[in-house]
């Protein structure tokens, strides 16, 4: 069986469109309201040579109140699943609430993770990208899902743990 690489972060931070720039193909469901991916998502991937499982996460309702426990929820079945997790965050928005309860998990879990600063389009998000050290998951790659920016050096350190 194939190693498998968890995208797991809150609705709307990017975790499909970091999905479809991986697969190099439009693939994966993205949409500008949060919610649309249907729990979890597999597809065959590869990435220098190397074959692996990619898994898109999503599948919570749109229900504001509840919305908390069911990204924990999500996310909690997709780490147990996966033998490596990118924690995908929006750098712009800076860690929420939400994105701590998954940090938690994160570390309960003792799987690998690499951290996603997405929506960095610029060199001048690369400050909003080294906030989320604080996280303390180790280095924050700073990527734009949208335009590709950092998606290679995020993608080596995802296969140097997976
Ligand atoms: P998901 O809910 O985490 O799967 O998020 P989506 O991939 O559906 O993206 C949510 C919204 O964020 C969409 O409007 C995307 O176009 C936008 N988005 C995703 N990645 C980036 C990025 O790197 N930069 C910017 N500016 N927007 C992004
Ligand atoms: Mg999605």
């Amino acid at each position: 069986p194939l190693p498998v690489l968890a995208v797991v972060g809150r609705p709307n931070v990017g975790k499909s469109t970091l999905v479809n720039r991986i697969l190099g193909r439009r693939e994966a469901v993205t949409e500008d309201k949060p919610g649309v991916t249907r729990d979890r998502v597999s597809y065959p991937a590869e990435w220098a040579g190397r074959r692996f499982t990619l898994v898109d996460t999503g599948g919570w309702e749109v229900d504001v109140a509840g919305i908390d426990a069911r990204v924990a929820e999500q996310a909690e079945i997709a780490i147990s699943l996966a033998d490596a997790v990118v924690f995908v965050v929006d750098a712009v928005v800076g860690p929420t609430d939400t994105d701590e309860r998954v940090v938690r998990l994160l570390r309960r879990s003792g799987k690998p993770v690499v951290l996603c600063a997405n929506k960095v389009d610029g060199a001048s998000g690369e400050a909003d990208a080294m906030n989320l050290w604080s996280l303390g998951l180790g280095e924050p790659y700073p990527v734009s899902a949208l335009h590709g920016r950092g998606t290679g050096d995020l993608l080596e350190a995802a296969m140097n743990v997976l």
